[in-house]
């Protein structure tokens, strides 16, 4: 499934294929690729050139002359691939754009989750689902940010970074790698998680996606691992298998509803207390609040809560 690395991989073919290049003609089928909007909409590019593209997360903004945007999302299989223009169409072609120069670039995915949304690239720009998200990690991580982040949920870790919001760009692969290389429990709960470990996981996260964009770059489209491309990942889809660190076999565990692949001996299972920047959080410490504002009213309590430990609690 494309994450950060493949749209990378992808941003980077699509403006070697397009750049300074005019678009003779540009075609989407009906399909929930472009849900919404009219296939004249998408036409409407013929006759303009690419004048640059931005990444963010799993997202990409193609921008052409005139003002005119491109938005794209992979989804689940898309994959932007060339082909010579008199070549026909391969299968599950959602979008073409012909170029001058005798190729075309298609947008082809078969399970149809990505997106296609034309528009003027300032408008674009404004959509929710580009301004809802994170920083992008590949440019470097901001620690302070990221533990603020982490410091404010009590979902587990996988769960905490698979949220966009977090970070841009990372999904169930990146995830399981950054935990695993930073030997963190994916089911930990991110509101545990200190300073020192947090710059540790944001380490980890860079050294994961750079080793995936290094293992994947290539002039052609990736085959993603679920499609039976090389497998360049250290533990995710490895269930089974031993950790090449330990040798201990990778175990799968579903969080979320999507796998998390990980060590048990490299990443063994926290059991602290979720412990937050203002100190520790933890009921007992309400309640005795509470019991000392009521014993402040009755005396008769007083006394019992002085007696403190386990008469203190059964004054609630
Ligand atoms: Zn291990």
């Amino acid at each position: 499934m494309p994450e950060l690395p493949e749209v990378e991989i992808a941003s980077r073919q699509l403006r070697g294929w397009l750049q300074g290049r005019r678009i003779v003609s540009a075609r989407a089928e009906k399909s929930r690729v472009i849900r919404g909007q009219t296939q004249a909409r998408f036409a409407a590019l013929a006759g303009h050139r690419l004048t640059g593209i931005e990444r963010s997360g799993k997202w990409m903004l193609l921008s052409f002359d005139g003002g005119e945007g491109l938005l794209s999302h992979l989804g689940m299989t898309g994959k932007w691939i060339r082909r010579r223009a008199d070549e026909p169409r391969p299968a599950h072609v959602r979008a073409s754009l012909t170029l001058e120069g005798g190729h075309a670039v298609d947008y082809r995915d078969m399970r149809l989750f990505g997106r296609l949304i034309r528009g003027k690239t300032e408008q674009l720009r404004t959509l929710p689902a580009l301004r809802a998200l994170g920083p992008d990690p590949l440019g470097g991580i901001d620690v302070e940010r990221l533990h603020g982040m982490l410091a404010r949920t009590r979902r587990s870790m996988k769960e905490a970074l698979m949220d966009q919001r977090t970070l841009a760009g990372l999904g169930n692969i990146q995830v399981s790698e950054a935990l695993y290389r930073a030997r963190i429990d994916p089911q930990r709960p991110a509101i545990s998680m200190t300073r020192a470990e947090t710059e540790r996981l944001a380490a980890a996260i860079g050294d994961s996606l750079r080793a995936t964009l290094k293992g994947e770059d290539s002039p052609e489209p990736i085959t993603y691992v679920e499609e039976g491309g090389e497998n360049v990942f250290l533990v995710y889809d490895r269930a089974g298998e031993s950790c090449g660190n330990c040798g201990t076999p990778i175990r799968r565990i579903v969080q979320g509803g999507r796998s998390t692949y990980f060590c048990p001996h490299c990443q063994p299972r926290w059991r602290g207390r979720a412990i937050s920047r203002t100190g520790p959080v933890r009921a007992p410490a309400r309640a005795s609040v509470a019991l000392q504002k009521a014993a402040r009213r009755s005396p008769a309590r007083r006394l019992r809560v002085i007696q403190g430990g386990r008469t203190s609690q059964r004054t609630r």
